[in-house]
């Protein structure tokens, strides 16, 4: 990981001398030292043809994948896709995910969530649900909910496809439990979160004349925090609204 990091990313920074009184003043100096190095870095470019020793990484497209070998004894962390390279960091924030949330959902269950969970709130509804999964011998996953992928033709290689007659009819008999209520849909919402001007807010160019420049900037920083915490927690209470990904790099 090192390694790679040496090779692929550059670090730039600045430094100013703080006196302890003139937060704002050195902020700021250090804010346009920062934009006027920004202005000059140097871009490197990387290569990536065909049979390069080294591939760019296939989420980011940025920054170099880290070396094979690297990839390989730690294939099954990363869980990586057949033929997938990623730098570092996209590998160290995937492995993160791992962690915290477990596999990411498929968009078959995000877009069936709320279909299922209205159906296992009706009356005997979790029975039928279950009953409905076991089908599956195990294998069930949420887009089996859609008829077009139960058909013979979708699941004849799966080990239950011997059973798809019963499987049709039972998928019908969920989709008349639920006819009058919430239709089966195949859309879902991608929420993007993104803060416009945060260098301006961050510099106080928004804040009143006057006040507490070191205090607001805190107090923003924790406010951001606070929120991102807060839809973290709503989305992902037990019964699963849905998912963060971290963007940006
Ligand atoms: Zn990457």
């Amino acid at each position: 990981m090192r390694s790679s990091f040496r090779i692929t990313s550059r670090f730039i920074g600045q430094a100013v001398e703080y006196d302890g009184v003139h937060y704002k003043e050195t902020y700021e100096e250090l804010e346009s030292l920062m934009g006027g190095v920004k202005n000059v870095r140097y871009f490197s470019q990387n290569k990536n043809a065909p049979g390069a020793e080294v591939k760019n990484c296939s989420l980011c497209g940025m920054r170099l994948a880290v070396e094979d070998a690297l990839i390989d004894k730690q294939k099954k962390n990363y869980q990586l896709k057949k033929g997938e390279h990623l730098c570092a960091l996209c590998a160290a924030k995937r492995q993160r995910q791992q962690v915290e949330n477990g596999s990411f959902p498929s968009i078959a269950t995000v877009s069936g969530y709320h279909w299922i969970s209205e159906l296992k709130g009706k009356a005997g509804g979790e029975k039928r649900w279950a009953e409905y999964c076991k089908l599956f011998d195990g294998y069930f996953s949420d887009e089996y909910i859609y008829p077009e992928n139960i058909t013979l033709q979708a699941i004849k290689k799966e080990p239950f496809s011997q059973k798809h007659k019963e499987i049709e009819r039972t998928n019908r008999e969920l989709k008349a439990v639920m006819k009058d209520t919430v239709p089966l849909r195949k859309y879902y919402a991608l929420v993007a979160f993104d803060g416009d001007s945060m260098g301006k807010w961050l510099s106080g160019t928004f804040f009143k004349e006057g006040t507490d420049f070191f205090k607001l900037q805190r107090n923003l920083s924790q406010a951001l925090g606070d929120y991102a915490r807060w839809v973290k927690g709503h989305l992902t209470r037990s019964d699963n609204r849905g998912r963060i990904s971290s963007r940006g790099s």
